[in-house]
């Protein structure tokens, strides 16, 4: 019998670490609206388009292949990304979804007690990445919705391990621009990682904004995240990609599992980077409709802050019959599915993904009934 089973000061059960019970379980956006034929899901930021054909004629491909362990070191999809953005290969890592690799770096980089820090309204995966190592969540205020780099920079510590910035930000749909992010960088010690989360890149059209991927390749505590699942709409297959520093990438390969990706996801993922028109498609629709939607909702009287990316944030009033939790409701009973962000701090809010043409202009009138007092 082992010597600590009688021990009092032994618990009763398994114990997870300390944080774990801290973390709020990340719920998605939902998908359904009861008893509605028709409905238009626009909470997960998930493209109208689809996916490439080509990426769907290399996924059935793979269908061939189950029986195979998939390639652990991703190398087809690794170099397809290298070609497209003139990278080497060596310096990407893979991982199921952006969300797997936000993961990797807390597990590889924070300890119990070091310091992860984020903003306000900052994508909610980092707190739990941060929470779930053994981390202190750390958050800086923001101003107008949008990072603040004085206020980051304000609450660096010696315990601060880990800095993330989403670029443009989800749910705020803001930015900061690149002069921004080297500001901030500059004022970062060196034992510091900045992860920029570049999820929403292709959708920029703005001059003064960068990635942040010459940072990544240049300095030695820069990663750049990104993702498969908005603008390529492969959301399903959970695809992400970083680039860093060759260490930093060292490190996480040491971490990661070693068949983190799905060959269906490997290759699919490689033919969707190559479809160019298809890309050009989808950041065409989203410049179309993104500066539509946000003028027809503001002209309702709503507040919409101003997005650069694929989806917006639309402000409700506080007055009953007015609010957002009442217009997530009237727009459900209608199969138009936005997305609360209460947990971001914004009880007030809905997100919006730009969706198809229908379902946008769906979307409107919707919100005009509402705010008329019209039935759903
Ligand atoms: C959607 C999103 C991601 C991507 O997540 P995946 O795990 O790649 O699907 C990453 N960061 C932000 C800010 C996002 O909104």
């Amino acid at each position: 019998m082992s010597a600590v089973l009688n021990d009092p000061a032994i618990p009763s059960r398994p114990q997870p670490r300390p944080g774990v019970l801290q973390i709020e379980a990340y719920v998605p956006g939902k998908s359904h609206a009861p008893g509605v034929e028709k409905v238009f899901k626009l909470s997960s930021n998930e493209t109208p388009l689809g996916p490439s054909e080509k990426a769907v004629t290399a996924f059935n491909a793979a269908a061939r292949t189950l029986q195979d362990y998939p390639d652990g070191a991703a190398h087809v999809l690794r170099e397809a990304i290298a070609r497209a953005q003139g990278l080497d290969p060596d310096r990407i890592i893979c991982g199921a979804g952006s969300d797997e690799l936000l993961n990797l770096v807390t597990h590889t980089f924070v300890g119990p007690g070091d310091e992860v820090l984020f903003s306000e309204h900052g994508f909610l995966v980092y707190r739990i990445a941060a929470l779930a190592a053994g981390g202190v969540p750390v958050v800086a205020k923001e101003a107008n919705l949008t990072t603040d780099v004085d206020a980051l920079l304000a609450k660096v510590t010696a315990r601060t391990r880990v800095v993330f910035v989403a670029n443009p930000n989800n749910p705020t749909g803001t930015y900061i621009p690149f002069s921004e992010v080297k500001r901030l960088h500059a004022g970062l010690p060196p034992n510091v990682l900045l992860v920029l989360d570049a999820a929403y890149a292709e959708y920029v059209r703005r001059n003064d904004y960068e990635t942040g991927l010459e940072l990544a390749l240049s300095a030695e505590n820069v990663l750049m995240t990104r993702t498969f699942s908005k603008i390529h709409g492969l959301a399903a297959l959970r695809i992400g990609w970083a680039v860093g520093p060759a260490p930093i990438i060292d490190a996480l390969n040491r971490v990661r599992g070693p068949f983190n990706m799905n060959t269906p996801a490997l290759l699919a993922g490689a033919a969707a980077i190559e479809d160019v028109a298809h890309v050009e498609k989808a950041v065409a629709h989203n410049a179309e409709w993104l500066p539509w939607l946000t003028t027809q909702i503001g002209k309702l009287g709503l507040n919409v802050t101003p997005s650069v990316a694929n989806f917006l944030l639309i402000h409700f009033p506080p007055e009953k019959g007015r609010t957002a939790k009442e217009a997530d409701a009237f727009l459900t009973r209608r199969g138009l599915i936005l997305r609360s962000v209460a947990s971001y701090g914004l009880p007030d809010a809905l997100r919006m993904t730009v969706g198809s043409a229908e379902a946008n202009l769906k979307v409107v009138e919707a919100l005009k009934d509402f705010l008329e007092g019209k039935p759903a």
